[in-house]
């Protein structure tokens, strides 16, 4: 696997009800893997070229050869849940069982559909959930009795640059946020942060849901959204090789599947916004703005252009402090870059594609 390499894929969402019934006006077009943006006022287009571009469509385009109601856009397959997790969630699991850390972001402007590709909605599940399920069905398939699979969750939040742990009740939060410590044998990691062993699907989910209930309580009490926190889970993987002979371990190997929904993307300045959530807003734009920064760092590490006296900047964000382990070395990364297809948000979906492109 080569070091560093960043997998990126886009994903338009379909238009909502509301934008239907405005009559919206698509902006968005794919091809295979080219993503074109159109700029209806000028006139003018551009395209990107991405590792998978994803179309959504809401069912009411008919295909000119058959005539029949098409999901599928003119040059692009609709790509439904599984399909995405197919491409990009299965590299993410082989990875980890290699031993290698791995980080999944999801990036884009707020509604955008992050959550939709990361968690799903009622049945209709996302890479977390499928990957959580195909985590536990090849640890029950695995045909050795000489390796022992250990699975345990961890889920934090970073607002406003402060770091909380959604796997505890809201009500313990730590003022401040939790501390970043670093040591040689662990690397970077958050105090006291609470980790969940877990043997089976049901309750890795049910970890799942106690953090995503305290993640909307928590944002309720500081009058925010969960839209404007970063979300990181991180499942940690560990498989323990014993001897056949002598029943003694022998090798382990650890790695941490870090799936992160990033804060809404939007420009603080573009939403009117003042005070706190002027502030909360530059924190947003900092750290993502960081990430994007520690990747490209990293891609010029691996080609070996990093400048000499060139740092990393890892401790410019909380985000990427925290990832820091995960980000370097032989580990994977890849972004998922949630579009809308509405001509009304082009800045925002430039924006984003432009943030996509540069990390590629
Ligand atoms: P975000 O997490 O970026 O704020 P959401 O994931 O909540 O955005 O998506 C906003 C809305 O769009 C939700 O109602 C979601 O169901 C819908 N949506 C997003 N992406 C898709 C998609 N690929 N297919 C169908 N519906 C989608």
């Amino acid at each position: 696997m080569a070091a560093s390499a960043v997998k990126v894929a886009v994903r338009v969402r379909p238009f909502n009800n509301r934008e239907r019934e405005e009559g919206a006006e698509l902006c968005v077009d794919m091809k295979g893997n080219m993503t074109k943006v159109w700029n209806r006022e000028q006139g003018t287009s551009r395209e990107f070229f991405f590792d998978y571009s994803y179309w959504s469509h809401d069912g009411s385009r008919e295909d000119p050869e058959t005539g029949v109601l098409t999901k599928d856009g003119p040059g692009s397959r609709y790509a439904d849940q599984q399909m995405v997790f197919n491409d990009i969630g299965i590299g993410v699991l082989d990875n980890a069982w290699e031993g290698y850390h791995c980080c999944l972001f999801a990036y884009g402007q707020t509604g955008s559909g992050k959550s939709y590709s990361m968690v799903g909605y009622g049945n209709n599940k996302g890479i977390i959930p499928i990957a959580c399920e195909e985590i536990f069905r090849r640890i029950n398939d695995r045909a050795s009795p000489y390796i022992e699979c250990k699975v345990a969750a961890s889920m934090l939040e970073i607002y406003n640059e402060q770091v909380q742990d959604l796997l505890q009740p809201p009500q313990n939060r730590v003022k401040g946020g939790l501390k970043i410590r670093e040591d040689p044998k662990r690397g970077v990691f958050v105090e006291d942060q609470t980790e969940e062993v877990c043997t089976s699907y049901e309750e890795i989910s049910a970890v799942l849901d106690k953090g995503n209930k305290s993640r909307t309580v928590a944002a309720t009490q500081m009058n925010a959204t969960s839209s404007r926190a970063h979300t990181v889970l991180t499942i940690s993987f560990t498989q323990i090789f014993y001897d056949e002979e002598t029943g003694k371990p022998l090798n382990r190997k650890q790695s941490n599947i870090n799936l992160v929904d990033l804060a809404g993307s939007e420009r603080a300045s573009k939403t009117g916004a003042t005070g706190d959530r002027l502030q909360e807003g530059s924190n947003i734009n900092k750290s993502l703005s960081t990430l994007g920064k520690v990747i490209t760092s990293l891609a010029k590490r691996s080609s070996g252009q990093l400048g000499k006296g060139e740092v990393i900047p890892y401790r410019e964000s909380k985000l990427t402090r925290i990832l820091q382990n995960a980000l370097g070395g032989n580990s994977m990364t890849t972004m998922i870059a949630a579009i809308s297809p509405a001509t009304f948000n082009y800045d925002e979906t430039m924006s984003t594609l432009r943030y996509a492109d540069a990390v590629k």
